[in-house]
């Protein structure tokens, strides 16, 4: 297996490589049961890690687990996971191939009344977690990674990145990985004029098929 710093020399480790959790997936997402390197595991239900093939070709990024996320225990399954898998339908990539993953692991939330609303994971959440997604990325080695939303793409692709003007451009991570971002399909879902909606839809699967060309 490479070296993080070698082969992904775009993607900010929180750590020296050294002190990234190794082991397989299983293991990985055992041990990221038990972290407490940020506040939020005293917020979700559960550790969100990802799933999908050890040596799936292809890794979705996506941010931080919704609510339904956070009580299933796994990625994208709420309603922007419903808006991804037409996405992915659509584009010709079978979701069981992927590796689907988030930035970060666990949900974090501030209540209204009863409601748990959605909160952006802060700079040092999102700095403490990139220890597990270093971990993902050097056990599964996809040949592709994608990164749904601003959190995930600026994680590859560093703080100055916009996905509204660079989404669906490729870039090298390291020798053999190459990496994309595009829409979150949640930030799609909230877009209020149906007309930006759709066409943040089309440019999604766009992406995708592009990402399906490839490999
Ligand atoms: S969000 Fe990430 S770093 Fe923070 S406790 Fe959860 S798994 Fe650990």
């Amino acid at each position: 297996m490479p070296s993080a710093n070698a082969d992904n020399p775009q993607i900010p480790l929180a750590k020296p490589v050294d002190q990234i959790p190794v082991g397989t997936v299983r293991t990985l997402r055992r041990k990221a049961r038990e972290c407490r390197a940020c506040p939020l595991w005293r917020h979700g239900t559960q550790t969100v890690f990802g799933v999908g093939p050890e040596d799936a070709p292809v890794m979705l990024v996506g941010e931080q687990p919704g609510l339904q996320e956070d009580l299933q225990g796994l990625p994208f399954v709420g309603p922007s996971g419903g808006l991804l898998d037409r996405a992915l339908e659509e584009a010709g990539l079978p979701r069981s191939a992927l590796y689907v993953t988030n930035t970060v692991k666990h949900f974090k939330y501030e209540l209204r009344g009863e409601a748990k609303l959605h909160k952006r994971a802060n700079a040092a959440e999102q700095a403490a977690c990139r220890m597990w997604l270093a971990a993902e990325l050097l056990r599964v080695h996809p040949r592709v990674v994608v990164g749904l939303g601003a959190m995930a793409a600026q994680t590859m692709f560093g703080n100055a990145f916009r996905i509204t003007r660079e989404r669906g451009q490729w870039r090298e991570i390291g020798q053999d990985t190459r990496g994309i971002a595009s829409w979150h399909p949640s930030a799609v879902l909230r877009m209020p004029e149906k007309r930006r909606r759709e066409e943040a839809y089309g440019e999604l699967v766009r992406d995708l098929r592009a990402v399906a060309g490839v490999l």
